[in-house]
């Protein structure tokens, strides 16, 4: 703005001096030469007349006509003026006898002053007497003058026309640098606040807005060293909900985001400003509590983080128990940096876990080693299985009133040609926690149905074969979906196989296990409990469970001779099988007096060692 006045000031500066120094001499000069020219052509025209007038005229005649081509008529006004020029009569020059010769043309004030070329001598007889000189009139002059000043002001008009359109002009374009900078403190904060949105999705979890393993992660490690240079300690509680899937399965998902979200909120209330707590991923979480003093500060919080659990979870359908399991580790002890002590802390939740869940760990280096065996194994397996170096063993079912083989059951081995040979127990729990199980039972009941395809084949009288499946198998509803493909795909009726199940199937996940095992008992598939009375029994699932029989787990039967209790347990099983109308198997029969003890009791089938050598 400042700039445009100070241009409009020096241009109107510029005029100005132009004007004086410049245009105003010339626009002088002009009106002079003008009123010269016009001064000479009057005066001839005057000298004409007087001429033509010859001595005798009047004075007043020649008065009249002098002012007759003086005077015009102004066309606006009507208004007389004169036409530019004035006459005077220098009375000097006259004779003394010449009479004065008044042709007064109303001048009364000259500039310019012209005398003509040719000057008039007017005599008062009418004889040429006097010298008659001519001037620019004012008036005449004044109107140049005006007309220049009324083109000045056009031109100042211009000039402020100019200046008023750039100083509009300017405003425009401040107001729209202006509206742009606005617009660009908006786009700049638009972009901050999507920036953000990203930063918050990329580093925390949507679902319970705690941050999330990565910025964990990134967290971690300056906690570590904040702790490090105190010489501190630093905890990593692994935590993890027990039986979560239950929750997904009977109340469905929806449900289960509620629980985790007032699980997050429970913990967030006892965990200190000052430490970290993320959600892992599923139904994990992770604490790190930093510059601890000692490991009584992490048992404490450990405990209340698991009796924040107590209370129900109100869900929208129910009122749900649920518990976690937490596993710790401590740094310097069970690790240097966050993703060794996330691994032990995590396996320290996987020995909680095994151990009944409810509860924390510690990690020990025993879990290490136990780590690194199960790796070996996993490894191993997963290739001795793709090798099929594994093989099924047949263990008969012998009916105790006729002594007959009715069914047998198909039991994994896996050989491998040295004396430390995995146990069947270990590599199968090994399989169940890494998911390798799945492949494996698959691979059982392929290889099942082959050997009793190959029986056939080869004449023999088949009988029906059991094979194991593990609860983690039912989670997967492909898995059945392929076990009754796999009996029509083989020519197989659904009899000629039976699937043994442990009773702690039932705590992986109830109702799905028992739809599922639905499904295959009304396909014709015998179902039986392996193991019956060493795991978490309830009786009341033998009415729930669409069952064919049950096996007495052999821990029972090998100490029955000579302990009362086991002996009873046995009776009370057979008793209860029968009321459900089972068939009742006694596993772990290694002689002839388990076998008369078990018939006596009333078992209809016995498995052993005694009938399989
Ligand atoms: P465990 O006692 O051994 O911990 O068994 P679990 O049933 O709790 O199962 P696990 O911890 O192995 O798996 C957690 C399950 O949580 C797997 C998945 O189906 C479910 N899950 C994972 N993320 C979400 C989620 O964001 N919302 C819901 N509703 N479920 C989830
Ligand atoms: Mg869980």
């Amino acid at each position: 703005m400042l700039l445009f006045i100070s241009v409009g000031l020096v241009i109107i500066a510029m005029t100005l001096w132009n004007w004086h120094y410049d245009i105003r001499p010339r626009l002088v000069n002009e009106a002079e030469s003008n009123a010269r020219v016009l001064a000479a052509s009057h005066a001839r025209a005057i000298e004409s007349q007087f001429q033509n007038i010859g001595g005798k005229a009047d004075i007043s005649v020649i008065h009249n006509s002098i002012n007759e081509m003086l005077l015009i008529n102004d066309p606006s006004t009507g208004e007389s003026l004169y036409r530019g020029i004035a006459l005077e009569v220098d009375y000097d020059v006259f004779p003394a006898d010449y009479d004065m010769v008044n042709i007064d043309v109303g001048v009364t004030e000259c500039n310019v002053c012209i005398t003509s070329e040719n000057p008039i001598y007017i005599h008062r007889t009418g004889e040429l007497a006097a010298i008659l000189k001519v001037y620019a009139n004012p008036i005449f002059y004044q109107r140049l003058v005006n007309d220049i000043v009324d083109d000045l002001a056009i031109m100042l008009g211009g000039v402020i026309i100019v200046l008023v359109l750039a100083w509009l002009t300017s405003n425009r374009l401040l107001y729209n640098l202006r509206e742009r900078e606005k617009s660009l403190v908006i786009e700049v904060a638009e972009r901050k606040s999507v920036e953000d949105r990203l930063h918050q999705i990329a580093t925390y979890d949507q679902l319970t807005n705690l941050p999330n393993r990565y910025l964990l992660q990134a967290d971690f490690s300056r906690k570590l060293e904040e702790t490090a240079r105190n010489k501190k300690m630093l905890a990593t509680l692994f935590f993890d909900i027990d039986h979560f899937k239950e929750i997904n399965d009977m109340h469905g998902h929806e449900a289960g985001d509620a629980l985790l979200k007032e699980a997050a909120g429970r913990v967030s209330d006892v965990t200190r400003n000052y430490d970290l707590l993320a959600r892992f991923g599923g139904d994990e979480f992770v604490m790190v509590m930093s510059n601890v003093d000692n490991r009584s500060d992490v048992i404490y919080v450990a405990e209340k983080i698991i009796s924040s659990f107590n209370k129900p979870f109100s869900l929208p359908d129910a009122d749900v128990q649920v518990t976690a399991s937490i596993g710790i580790s401590v740094f310097p002890e069970d690790g240097s940096d966050p993703s060794e002590l996330l691994k032990n802390a995590d396996l320290a939740m996987y020995r909680a876990k095994a151990d009944g869940r409810n509860d924390y760990q510690f990690f020990n280096a025993e879990m290490n080693l136990e780590l690194q065996y199960s790796q070996w194994v996993e490894t191993n397996l997963r290739e001795a299985l793709n090798n099929n170096d594994l093989e099924l063993h047949f263990q008969p079912q012998v009916n105790l009133d006729n002594g007959k083989v009715e069914s047998c059951e198909a039991l994994i081995r896996w050989p491998q040609g040295s004396n430390d040979n995995v146990s069947p127990t270990d590599f199968i729990r090994i399989a169940e926690r890494t998911g390798l199980i799945n492949e494996i039972s698959h691979w059982v009941l392929q290889e099942a149905c082959r050997h009793i395809n190959d029986w056939t084949d080869k004449g023999f009288e088949t009988v029906r074969v059991d094979i194991n499946l593990s609860g983690k198998d039912f989670v997967d509803k492909g898995v059945l979906y392929s076990f009754l493909q796999t009996l029509r795909r083989q020519n197989l009726q659904p009899y000629q196989i039976g699937v043994e199940i442990t009773e702690n199937i039932l705590l992986e996940s109830t109702e799905q296990v028992i739809k599922a095992l639905t499904l295959l008992h009304n396909a014709g598939v015998h179902i039986s409990i392996d193991d019956f009375g060493t795991g978490f029994s309830s009786l009341a699932y033998l009415k729930q469970l669409p069952l064919s029989g049950i096996k007495i787990d052999q821990s029972f039967v090998h100490e029955a001779p000579s302990n009362k209790d086991d002996l009873i347990i046995i009776q009370a099983i057979t008793l209860v099988g029968h009321g459900f109308g089972l068939d009742v198997v006694a596993e772990g029969v290694e002689t002839e007096w388990h076998e008369s003890l078990c018939k006596g009791v009333g078992c209809n089938t016995m498995q052993g060692n005694y009938v399989s050598v």
